[in-house]
């Protein structure tokens, strides 16, 4: 790993050097979706870009372990400790049961990434499959005396906690602003102060999503699931945490309250956030109606746009933009990258159709892709990273055109690179048109270094080996016939 990467913590404020606490290991938290309703294309940027962030590191040499949960219970209406559960609200508006909402959004959810060619996590662990943890590790936080049971409700003392280990460190609110910003208890919660928050509420004989505790039928406060889960699956202390920056309070927070008061350490080191996708210059929500749902984008379904976008195009306009800046989705900007696009798939195409000349190249390949990485080691920094693979564009046409030229070595590793920037680190495609011409050409040239060996045994009498081939060949439908002229195969 000798590349040296620096990433914006959020938790200081400021680049640090990425050192993880295991040599080569890398373990990272995103909080993923609430599987209530289809995702929009603001949610979509968030996923993608971590899905960059878990692809850097890959590509750096690390081996990552990516847990990305599913919220499936818990998350109540605003974000706040009253309120429907959302998941339960679109069951009972469908008449059908909440898992099956659950069902729906998460095969959505996957589908949707799988179109934009997102990586799956390494672990997708769902809060009602780790509800033993959430009730363990409450019963922890009640025995370290930073939490209290009210009429079956467990909530987080944040005073207390506040007193031993400060709270608001990630989004740089102190208490006393918290306890004057907050507005006064109405006198129907439990809650002792208003900034404390839910572990677990009993539920109230209509809310369906129930489960059994020591302190009531009832369900876990939103914010402890990825306490749990990433505690689980990550250890006590692990090395990124990331999420939209609308996260970063309560949710990221109280992430952090919960974790401290339990372990007594910082349970996070690096704390990365994502920026918000806005639409006519304000946030894309579910709740406002403001937003483009992915589907609609890729059909041209929708009121906003005059033309579809595909998922290639609408990933890299997202990657064109640093990750922690907010993006305006529009037609003129999505237009531009559309071409941005075509012109960088056509210069990762032309690459296989250059020829190398004999003299040295007109271009610095160890110095562009030093660029490169550069671009990228600066806090995943993608659209200079893309500047830099627009460079090589030039200098590709340059070439194909016969004005610049490039030596077979440096065309080897430029053709590397780029395709290892391209598809690996940004996790690009070509159309796929270009993907089946390139599978086709790629059949006929190993068949054809096949018919090659097998025309060579048959010449040393090594009819084993030649027989070999012509049956497993013919196994998958390939048959071949030998005649005067030579050998040639058919493809069934
Ligand atoms: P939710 O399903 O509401 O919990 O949101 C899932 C993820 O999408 C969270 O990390 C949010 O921060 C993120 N998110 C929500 N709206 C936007 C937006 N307009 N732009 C970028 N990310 C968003
Ligand atoms: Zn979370």
């Amino acid at each position: 790993m000798e590349q040296k990467l620096v990433v914006y913590n959020s938790l200081k404020g400021e680049k640090e050097s990425f050192k993880p606490i295991n040599k080569d290991h890398v373990g990272m938290y995103v909080c993923g979706p609430t599987v209530y309703s289809n995702v929009h294309l603001g949610n979509c940027r968030t996923f993608i870009s971590f899905d960059l962030i878990f692809r850097y590191l890959q590509y750096l040499g690390y081996k990552v372990r990516y847990v990305r949960n599913i919220t499936d219970a818990g998350h109540l209406e605003n974000d706040s400790d009253e309120g429907e559960d959302r998941i339960a609200k679109k069951a009972r508006l469908e008449s059908i049961e909440p898992m099956e909402v659950v069902q729906r959004y998460t095969i959505d959810f996957r589908d949707t990434m799988a179109k934009f060619n997102a990586l799956p996590p390494s672990i997708e662990p769902t809060a009602t499959g780790h509800l033993v943890e959430q009730i363990e590790f409450i019963k922890k936080i009640l025995d370290q005396g930073y939490a209290y049971e009210v009429n079956g409700s467990v909530y987080f003392d944040v005073l207390k906690f506040n007193k031993d280990m400060p709270y608001g460190k990630l989004s740089r609110r102190n208490i006393e602003e918290l306890v004057h910003n907050s507005r006064a208890l109405d006198g129907q919660s439990d809650k002792r102060n208003p900034q404390d928050f839910a572990l677990w509420k009993k539920a109230e004989p209509k809310h369906i999503m129930r489960w059994p505790s020591p302190w009531s039928d009832g369900f876990p406060g939103w914010h402890l699931e990825c306490t749990a889960m990433s505690t689980k699956y990550l250890g006590t202390q692990f090395d990124i945490h990331g999420g939209g920056m609308d996260l970063k309070f309560p949710h990221h927070e109280c992430e952090i309250a919960q974790a401290e008061a339990v372990n007594k350490k910082n349970p996070v080191n690096y704390w990365l956030h994502a920026n918000m996708l806005t639409l006519n210059g304000k946030k894309m929500a579910k709740s406002t109606g403001n937003n483009i749902l992915p589907y609609e984008m890729f059909s041209g379904e929708n009121s906003i746009l005059k033309k579809s976008f595909s998922p290639m195009v609408t990933r890299f306009f997202m990657l064109q933009a640093h990750y922690r800046s907010i993006v305006d989705l529009s037609q003129s900007a999505l237009e531009a990258s559309e071409k941005g696009f075509n012109r960088l798939v056509e210069g990762i195409l032309m690459l296989d159709q250059l020829v190398a000349s004999d003299s040295s190249s007109d271009f610095n390949i160890g110095e562009w892709n030093k660029n490169c990485y550069s671009a990228m080691n600066d806090d995943f920094n993608s659209p200079s990273l893309i500047a830099y693979l627009f460079d090589a564009v030039k200098y590709i046409n340059a070439v194909s055109s016969g004005l610049k030229k490039i030596s077979s070595e440096d065309l080897e590793s430029l053709s590397k690179s780029m395709k290892g920037f391209f598809y690996e680190v940004l996790g690009l495609l070509t159309p796929e048109k270009d993907k089946n011409e390139n599978e086709s050409k790629q059949l006929i040239g190993t068949l054809e270094l096949l018919m090659t060996l097998r025309d060579n045994a048959r010449a040393d009498k090594d009819f084993k080996t030649s027989d070999l081939i012509r049956n497993s060949l013919e196994k998958i439908q390939i048959q071949i016939n030998d005649t005067e002229e030579g050998t040639s195969f058919k493809v069934y």
